[in-house]
C-alpha cells in the first residue's frame, strides 16, 4: 500500500516528550499508514536512554540527532526550561535544512512538535506544511497556557502570592503556589520564555493532547465550547499515550524477576521519573520512612542533589546506593526492599501483579502509566507541571494522596512510613473488588476509566487528526 504521506517530528529534550511522541507515531505508522522521520534536536549529553528508545522502531520511523547545540555561554543555574527552549531554538537553522530535504524527497505533510517546540513552525509554513503541536501533558496545563499571557499582563505579583485560585475553564481551581515551577520567579529568563512561547499556541493548526476527555471532561469540553470564539487552535484528546515495547529495550530486568518473587499488590514502586532528585536530607528521610513502614520496595534510587531536576540534562552521579544512602539500610533492608541506580522498564513494573502502589513525581507519563495499569498513586511532585498534575489527580479525581512538606520543605520520615503502609477504607469499602494491597483510600475510580479506555472515544482525536492530514495530502496531491 501506498504511504498516506510522511510527518515529521520534533521532540524537545526529555524523555518524557520523547517517549509519548513516538507512540503517536507508531500509531500514526500502523494504524493510518504514515512514514515518520523525527528530528532530534539536543545538547550532545547522555543521549543513551533516548538512543535505545530510538533503536526499538522499526524502520518506518527514522529518527536523526541534529547537531548537537552548545551551552558554554550560559550560566551554570540556568533553569530547565532555559535550556530546553534554547536547544530547540539553537537547533532551527538544522532543522530548517532536514525539513527542506523532506520535503524535497517525500510528501511531507505536517510537521509536529511538542510544548517547547513552536519556533519550528515558521519551517513548516515556509514549505507549506501544516504545523501541528502534541501537548504531552493535560488539558488543564493547555488552559494554562492560554491563560499565562493574560495574567502576566494583569498582575504583577509572584503567582504564589496571588490573593484568589484561578479559575481556569473546566478545571478545578488553581492555586497561583501550585502553578507549573518555571513560572514561580518572574525576573527568571526561563519565565520570559515560556510566556513568549505561550503567544504562539494560537498558530498551531491543532493541539493533540496526551489525556482523555473521561479524564479531564470539563476542560476538553470548554475547548469545544469556548476554543473556537477564543481564536484557539481545534484541540484533540489523544490520550493516553503511554509506552509500549518490551522490558529489554532498556536493559535493566533484575526488578522484574525480583518482583515475580513478591506477593501480589504487595509492593511500592518509588521512582521519579528520568529527572526527578532529592537532596541528601530528604534521601535519608525516604530510606527511613520505608524501612519505618515494613512495606515491601522497589525504589529506583538516583545519587542525591540539591536541584530537583538534576537527571534531567544527563548529571548522573553515584551508581552505588550505599555511597548515599543512610548507612546498613541496604543490608537491613535486603528481604523487603530492591534499591536500583540505573533505568528501569517502568511500564513492565507498573503492570506487574505484585506492584500495588506508586510513590511518583507525577510526571505526566508516569500518572497516565500509573491510570492505564491502575496503580493508586502517592504524589510527590517535583519540578516543571506536576504541581499542577497532582491539583488535577487529588484535588479532582480524588485518585491520589498528596504527601505535605514541613516548613523545611521536607516529607519526614514518619509522613513517608504512613504513606507507604497506605490508607485504609472502611471494613466494608475494602471489600470493593480492588485487589491492591497497598489502599490509598480513595473511591475506585481507575477501574472506571480502564473500562473507558477501551471505548471508542479513545480513538476519536486520533483519527480525527488522520482525517485531516489526509485531506492535506489529498490537497497537496
Ligand atoms: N521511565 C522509565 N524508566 C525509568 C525512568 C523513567 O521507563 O527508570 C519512563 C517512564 O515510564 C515515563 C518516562 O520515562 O514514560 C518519564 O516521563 P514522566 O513524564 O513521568 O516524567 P519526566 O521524566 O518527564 O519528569
Amino acid at each position: 500500500m501506498e504511504p498516506a504521506g510522511h510527518v515529521a517530528i520534533i521532540p524537545t529534550p526529555g524523555l518524557g516528550h520523547l517517549i509519548p511522541l513516538l507512540e503517536l507515531a507508531k500509531r500514526l505508522v500502523v494504524q493510518h499508514n504514515f512514514t515518520i522521520t523525527v528530528l532530534i534536536p539536543n545538547d550532545g549529553t547522555n543521549l543513551t536512554p533516548q538512543k535505545k528508545v530510538l533503536e526499538a522502531l522499526s524502520e518506518t520511523i527514522s529518527s536523526t540527532f541534529l547537531p548537537p547545540v552548545n551551552f558554554d555561554d550560559l550560566p551554570p543555574e540556568s533553569a530547565m526550561e532555559t535550556k530546553i527552549a534554547l536547544t530547540l531554538a539553537r537547533s532551527l537553522s538544522a532543522i530548517r535544512d532536514s525539513v527542506k530535504a523532506l520535503a524535497e524527497s517525500t510528501r511531507l505533510v505536517a510537521l509536529v512538535v511538542d510544548l517547547f517546540g513552536l519556533e519550528a513552525f515558521d519551517v513548516a509554513n515556509e514549505f507549506n506544511v501544516l504545523p501541528y503541536l502534541f501537548f504531552p501533558t493535560t488539558a488543564m496545563l493547555l488552559w494554562f497556557v492560554f491563560e499565562l499571557p493574560k495574567l502576566d499582563e494583569t498582575t504583577t505579583c509572584e503567582y504564589r502570592d496571588l490573593p484568589e485560585p484561578v479559575q481556569l475553564p473546566g478545571c478545578v481551581p488553581l492555586h497561583g503556589r501550585d502553578f507549573t515551577e518555571p513560572v514561580q520567579d518572574r525576573s527568571n529568563e526561563a519565565y520570559k520564555a515560556i510566556v513568549r512561547i505561550c503567544k504562539m499556541y494560537k498558530s498551531a493548526g491543532g493541539i493533540m493532547v496526551n489525556s482523555f476527555a473521561d479524564l479531564e471532561p470539563g476542560a476538553f469540553k470548554a475547548f469545544k465550547e469556548q476554543g473556537p470564539s477564543l481564536g484557539l487552535p481545534p484541540v484533540y484528546p489523544v490520550g493516553p499515550k503511554i509506552k509500549t515495547g518490551s522490558a529489554n529495550e532498556m536493559g535493566e530486568n533484575e526488578c522484574l524477576s525480583w518482583l515475580d518473587g513478591q506477593p501480589k499488590g504487595s509492593v511500592l514502586f518509588v521512582s521519579f521519573g528520568s529527572g526527578g532528585t532529592l537532596t541528601a536530607e530528604q534521601m535519608n528521610e525516604l530510606a527511613l520512612g520505608l524501612e519505618m513502614s515494613r512495606v515491601r520496595f522497589l525504589w529506583v534510587a538516583r545519587s542525591p542533589n540539591e536541584k530537583q531536576n538534576a537527571t534531567y540534562f544527563g548529571a548522573q552521579g553515584s551508581n552505588d546506593p550505599s555511597t548515599f544512602l543512610p548507612e546498613g539500610f541496604l543490608e537491613r533492608t535486603k528481604d523487603v526492599g530492591l534499591v536500583v541506580t540505573s533505568w528501569v522498564p517502568q511500564v513492565q513494573i507498573l503492570s506487574h501483579t505484585s506492584t500495588g502502589g506508586f510513590l511518583t513525581h507525577c510526571g505526566w507519563n508516569s500518572t497516565l502509566e500509573s491510570i492505564v495499569h491502575g496503580v493508586p498513586l502517592i504524589a510527590w511532585p517535583l519540578y516543571a507541571e506536576q504541581k499542577m498534575n497532582v491539583v488535577l489527580l487529588a484535588e479532582d479525581l480524588k485518585v491520589a494522596w498528596r504527601v505535605e512538606v514541613n516548613e523545611k520543605g521536607i516529607v519526614q520520615c514518619e509522613e513517608i512510613s504512613k504513606y507507604a503502609k497506605g490508607r485504609r477504607k472502611s471494613a466494608k469499602k475494602e471489600d470493593d473488588g480492588i485487589e491492591r494491597g497497598i489502599s490509598t483510600g480513595f473511591e475506585p475510580r481507575w477501574v472506571i476509566y480502564k473500562i473507558t479506555l477501551r471505548g471508542s472515544q479513545y480513538m476519536e482525536g486520533t483519527q480525527e487528526l488522520v482525517n485531516i492530514l489526509c485531506q492535506r495530502m489529498f490537497v497537496l496531491i
